[in-house]
């Protein structure tokens, strides 16, 4: 059995982990070291370090303080690694920890963080998904069950001195554009909250000023929330610092194309068996600026869709140019909108598309003016037949089951 090079203990604080880091800096020391060929296994808490719970309200959704996200377990120093070479992370397997056999998904509050639908979903919401073997069905969300397709959300290499001066530039004058806006454009480095695995003192408190918040994918990886990027799968990542520096975290049992609820896919605790390998200087050797990855030749097998249209025309009828983010809302809108004939409530809907194994393709974007999305939704997933037909929609649910929701205060 492959050895555990960092474990977490749920019922303590992520704070209280040096093996755990909630910021991406070249300062923070390796918490452990591996050679080339290794496999090993690293254990993760949830996303938000164990806040959210497992109970039937969606208080801990709306008052939780995003600044503390996300807790990754790292940084793994791989011996030999340099600037410029790759490094091959085999995600040979992944689980759920075995005292934490459930998941969580949520809406953000508008005030606080909100999501994709924001605008139609604008108050803190949650539901709870329990894991059955490789199976997971949920008490809020009724008449559905799926395979799991579980992945790290997030994962990547240390950025350097230079990148990280970068990301923060680029993004400090972003959120500048439009500094009041809710929710805001960007995060930048906020030091109170900022957990620096082994860095402590005064060395911790003056890396924290730069260290950059984990909520944006960016050129090393990082938090991608790609479902496809599933055990099985392999990854090349660039490396920056000596020792690469890997991180992890984030883990979701499932997730559908976008996390578009944010909060998140399913989110869950648990662990990662990983082997790693160096392509030396694999970065300019192949032209590889952001990670690329090889995908698992295990995926749950669905092979029925439903698949959604949507154009980039708002909700208020607004023509937009050939943009893909407003197309693919209407394509969410449109699923939703179609799920509750079934007997759905509109948040229900909204939860199964941000957890089950939804497809999301970018289908055009050429034909001016409007850009065309398409969400896949398997129809396997549910008890009952969801295709249209001459006799009219069928109420499957009589609306008895309902998601927690928590009002601002
Ligand atoms: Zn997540």
């Amino acid at each position: 059995m492959a050895e555990t090079l960092i474990k977490v203990d749920l019922t303590q604080s992520a704070y209280t982990n040096e093996m755990v880091h909630n910021r991406w800096h070249p300062d923070i020391p390796m918490a452990c070291w591996v050679n080339p060929g290794d496999d090993f296994i690293i254990e993760t808490y949830d996303w938000t370090g164990g806040f959210i719970k497992n109970n039937d309200s969606a208080d801990d959704v709306r008052d939780i303080d995003l600044s503390i996200v996300h807790f990754l377990s790292g940084p793994v120093g791989v011996k030999g690694a340099e600037p410029g070479d790759l490094l091959v992370v085999d995600l040979l397997d992944i689980g759920a920890k075995p005292d934490s056999q459930w998941g969580f998904n949520g809406f953000f509050s508008k005030q606080n963080g909100g999501g994709f639908l924001t605008d139609h979903f604008p108050l803190a919401q949650k539901s709870i998904w329990d894991f059955k073997g490789m199976f997971t069905s949920s008490r809020h969300v009724p008449g559905v069950e799926f395979a799991g397709l579980i992945h790290p959300g997030l994962i990547g290499c240390l950025p350097d001195k230079k990148m990280l001066e970068t990301w923060n530039k680029r993004e400090v004058d972003f959120i500048a554009t439009n500094p009041t806006r809710v929710p805001p454009l960007a995060n930048p480095p906020f030091p109170s909250t900022a957990h620096m695995g082994k860095l402590k003192g005064a060395e911790k408190d003056k890396a924290a000023l730069t260290g950059a918040r984990t909520v944006p994918p960016r050129e090393h990886g990082g938090n991608c929330d790609i479902k496809d990027l599933s055990r099985g799968s392999k990854i090349y990542f660039p490396v920056y610092v000596p020792g690469a520096g890997l991180s992890m975290g984030d883990l979701h049992f499932s997730q559908g194309d976008g996390e578009i609820t944010f909060c998140g896919a399913i989110e869950m605790a648990g662990w990662l068996h990983l082997r790693v390998e160096i392509i030396k200087d694999g970065m300019s050797k192949y032209g590889i600026k952001n990670p690329v990855f090889k995908p698992s030749p295990i995926t749950p097998n669905y092979k029925d869709y439903l698949i959604f249209e949507g154009i980039s025309v708002d909700e208020q009828g607004k023509q937009h140019y050939l943009d893909v983010n407003v197309a693919y809302k209407q394509a969410c809108l449109n699923a939703i909108n179609y799920l509750t004939k079934f007997g759905y409530a509109p948040d229900q809907a909204y939860s199964i598309l941000g957890t089950a194994p939804v497809q999301g393709h970018i289908s055009g974007v050429v034909d001016i003016p409007n850009a065309c999305a398409t969400l896949w939704i398997p129809t396997e997933i549910f008890d009952f037949d969801i295709n249209p037909g001459a006799e009219g929609p069928k109420k499957f649910l009589d609306g008895s089951v309902k998601m927690p929701i928590s009002p601002d205060k």
